[in-house]
């Protein structure tokens, strides 16, 4: 972006938005705003490519607000909101949801986030009174619509984020329930990072005359990101990553495994090994997965293993480090992966640790992006003698049975029951930080002028407005 691209002033926007994003920081809109923005002001349907790094929230977020705030309606019956926003995954739909409150923190709009995973009771109680704008996931919406909890018949604007994995997700039976559900008469608004024949086959049946814009072709995203590969044996891989870590002294490494077994073994191995880790998947309860990203985006918890669903949509500013555990059977989600990390321009590291196996993977990824990886050395490193039979007998043991709801899930402690070295490097920095991990309000209410939650007390740049808009009663 050069000095001659257009300010947010030049959009048009209304001057509550304007100072909310002075606040958060912003100078100059994304490429992706200056495109989006105007379209949607405009009022018409329109069909984005674009992924998550590229302020694409802010992109439908914005104008979606200045035009809900410049036509007020009077009155406004609760539990029937005038914008729906669906997202795939718990962690986007809270994302979005907290990007909403940072943006509308100065306008009189209530917005509140749904998804399943916790209990449906705050929701129904947040839904007897006025929202705007409802941020859900698709199985929980169509919970509340069952019971008739929800009234979309005010639907006005609709926006598909992240569409393409909502369809990977195999949401589209749920999509298209909701959408018998909305007005015929709306805008609506589909975010996709990539365009698959399913993808079009939706936007061909939802969009009218849409608008079309695109940044960062996918095989371009991740330019900025420095990346590499080591090649090394899968039984070898968790030493490796171990010895990484401790040598390069990583303070914030997000690890991607290709199943749920695998990121808990990985994450157990770490422990066990004096970093600190945690493990965030599907089958985690909804608040163990928000207090490991909480302690995570902190510096509390140096590592966080994730499949490639749970990490979808993360928004950890400037994550210094990426590591592929195994490499994406899909290539798109190689770039994904990476995009976690050199994000909003900053630099970052990518690294994969390729098994001989998987090389017939790193070659489509390298066709995908057009170009060549590349191939590190772990000077230094030596394969323990035991590395390979101590993998086999860990593969060998059963995974735990799955705890219903632990009541405080959080990093191993290393065996000899102190503090793993990571959390000592951290030093008082991690202490209470059970206590710091943002609590989502499950009926998710986030109206202004309320009482603030202290929940979130860390000094994150949207710390602030979460705590100023959060009514949460728990
Ligand atoms: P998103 O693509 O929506 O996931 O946004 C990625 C990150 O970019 C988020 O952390 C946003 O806070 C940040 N962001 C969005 N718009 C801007 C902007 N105009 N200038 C700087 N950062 C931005």
């Amino acid at each position: 972006m050069n000095d001659n691209s257009p300010d947010f002033t030049s959009l048009g926007l209304a001057a509550p938005l304007l100072a909310a994003i002075a606040e958060a920081g912003y100078t100059r809109p994304t490429p992706i705003q200056i495109q989006a923005i105007p379209e949607v002001l405009a009022g018409g349907d329109l069909l984005a490519a674009a992924q998550t790094g590229t302020g694409k929230t802010a992109a439908f977020t914005l104008p979606i607000l200045h035009v809900l705030a410049g036509n007020p309606i009077h009155p406004h019956p609760p539990g029937r909101p005038r914008c729906l926003i669906l997202a795939p995954t718990r962690e986007l739909a809270a994302q979005v949801a907290e990007s909403v409150r940072t943006y509308g923190q100065h306008l009189p709009l209530a917005a509140m986030v749904m998804f399943g995973g916790v209990s449906i009771n705050p929701q129904i109680t947040a839904l007897k009174k006025r929202v705007d704008l409802l941020v859900a996931t698709p199985g929980r919406l169509l919970d509340h619509a069952r019971q008739g909890s929800i009234d979309l018949s005010g639907v006005e604007i609709l926006v598909l984020d992240e569409a393409d994995r909502m369809l990977d997700m195999g949401f589209i039976q749920d999509i298209r329930k909701i959408l018998a559900l909305l007005p015929k008469k709306r805008q609506n608004l589909l975010f996709s990072a990539t365009f698959s024949d399913e993808i079009r086959t939706l936007a061909n049946g939802l969009l009218v005359d849409p608008a079309r814009v695109e940044v960062a072709p996918r095989n371009t995203a991740a330019e900025k990101v420095e990346q590499c590969v080591y090649v090394v044996g899968q039984k070898q891989k968790r030493e490796l990553l171990a010895w990484l870590i401790h040598e390069r002294q990583w303070f914030q490494a997000l690890v991607f495994t290709r199943t749920k077994h695998g990121a808990n073994k990985l994450a157990e191995y770490l422990c066990r090994h004096d970093i600190e880790a945690a493990a965030i998947h599907g089958n985690k309860s909804q608040s163990a997965r928000t207090r490991a990203l909480a302690q995570f985006k902190d510096g509390a918890l140096p590592v966080l293993v994730a499949t490639d669903i749970a990490a979808r949509g993360l928004d950890i500013e400037q994550l210094p480090q990426v590591v592929n555990f195994e490499l994406p059977n899909v290539s798109e989600d190689y770039v994904h992966r990476i995009g976690r990390t050199g994000r909003a321009g900053a630099a970052g590291h990518a690294i994969s640790l390729v098994a001989p196996e998987e090389l017939k993977l790193l070659a489509a990824i390298e066709r995908l992006m057009r170009r060549k990886i590349a191939r590190a050395e772990a000077e230094g490193f030596t394969p323990s003698a035991s590395a390979e039979t101590a993998y086999d007998n860990d593969l060998r043991r059963e995974p735990p049975p799955r705890r219903p709801r632990p009541a405080r899930q959080s990093v191993a402690p290393s065996r000899d029951g102190h503090a793993p070295a990571a959390a000592r490097r951290a030093g008082t920095r991690s202490a209470n930080r059970h206590d710091s991990a943002p609590r989502h309000d499950n009926g998710g209410n986030i109206r202004g002028n309320t009482r603030a939650n202290t929940a979130d007390a860390t000094n994150t740049r949207r710390a602030a407005p979460r705590a100023a808009l959060f009514s949460g009663k728990r």
